[in-house]
């Protein structure tokens, strides 16, 4: 990659992955499914939008894009006349906030983890762009819940993993979670370190996550590889974990052995995770560059 490359990439980048994941995440038709007890995800390009509509609530977790977060709020008007009660984001990037602008003024609250205001904020100033100023305006350090309706929705920040500001959102009676980014099912993952990602803690926040709900649980991921879907259970968390942890584990080994970055993040695809899908914009060797700055902290 020479510099000029280097460059595009980072102002991509730091528009909060807007652009590369609309390319990656392209998806012609837009797709609105019911889960459970009145609670479904949308998807149709970036993050999965979830959402509860009930007779008496309505809630979407995470905004995609301008035109996308209408088709989505099109849809929830079949499904009830409820005023939007709530729209939570699960973490600051982009593809799960630049719909914000589209809820702001529908929706009666703005949730997010205290820090994503601040990112949010910060990836405008790094971008060129108009930047998207529709923030959360209700925060919170550790969590949050709200009742909706017969609903008990809950916010947690189990700290740094994907970025510093990921929430875990749960629908307790639904028994539905909400991962956001902390799943990116058989996917090498996006790890934005320069918002304060941690490789390390995001293997306990899955592991702790998997342990902390009931067994069946349907879990949302923000992406997938398309064959491994974008729902699932505890058991596609332990593949996360496990392919995080390889990771952590291929830079740990070539550390030991005296290996130069350069040689440690040679590598297209992790020896037992050839199925998983990798995307050219973030590369495993990106990821094992992040491992290795981690581990040699
Ligand atoms: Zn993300």
């Amino acid at each position: 990659m020479d510099r000029r490359q280097f460059l595009l990439r980072s102002s991509l980048l730091a528009a909060g992955t807007a652009l590369p994941f609309k390319s990656l995440f392209a998806n012609s038709q837009p797709s609105f499914t019911s889960l459970r007890r009145n609670v479904g995800y949308f998807t149709e390009r970036g993050g999965t939008i979830g959402w509860l509509a009930s007779d008496d609530a309505l809630a979407v977790i995470d905004s995609q894009y301008p035109e996308t977060a209408q088709h989505c709020l099109n849809s929830l008007r079949d499904k009830t006349d409820q005023p939007l009660d709530l729209l939570i984001n699960t973490h600051h990037h982009g593809d799960h906030t630049g719909g914000n602008p589209t809820f702001k003024g529908v929706a009666e609250k703005m949730v997010g983890h205290e820090n994503v205001p601040s990112l949010m904020k910060k990836a405008n100033k790094e971008s060129d762009g108009e930047g998207n100023t529709a923030y959360p305006t209700t925060t919170y350090t550790k969590s949050w819940r709200m009742d909706l309706g017969d609903e008990t929705v809950h916010a947690k920040y189990y700290g740094a993993g994907h970025t510093s500001g990921d929430s875990v959102i749960y629908f307790e009676k639904a028994n539905v979670v909400h991962m956001g980014d902390l799943v990116f099912n058989r996917m090498n993952p996006y790890t934005d370190r320069p918002s304060g990602a941690s490789m390390q803690n995001w293997i306990n926040i899955l592991s702790t996550v998997a342990d902390k709900y009931p067994a069946d649980a349907i879990y949302i991921f923000g992406h997938a590889k398309p064959e491994y879907g974008i729902t699932g259970e505890a058991k596609d968390l332990g593949v996360m974990k496990n392919y995080l942890s390889a990771v952590l584990e291929h830079a740990q080994n070539g550390i030991d052995k005296g290996k130069s970055k350069e040689e440690i993040t040679d590598m297209k695809e992790l020896p037992d995770f050839e199925h998983f899908l990798y995307a050219d914009f973030w590369t495993l060797s990106d990821n094992l560059g992040v491992a290795y700055e981690e581990l040699m902290e």
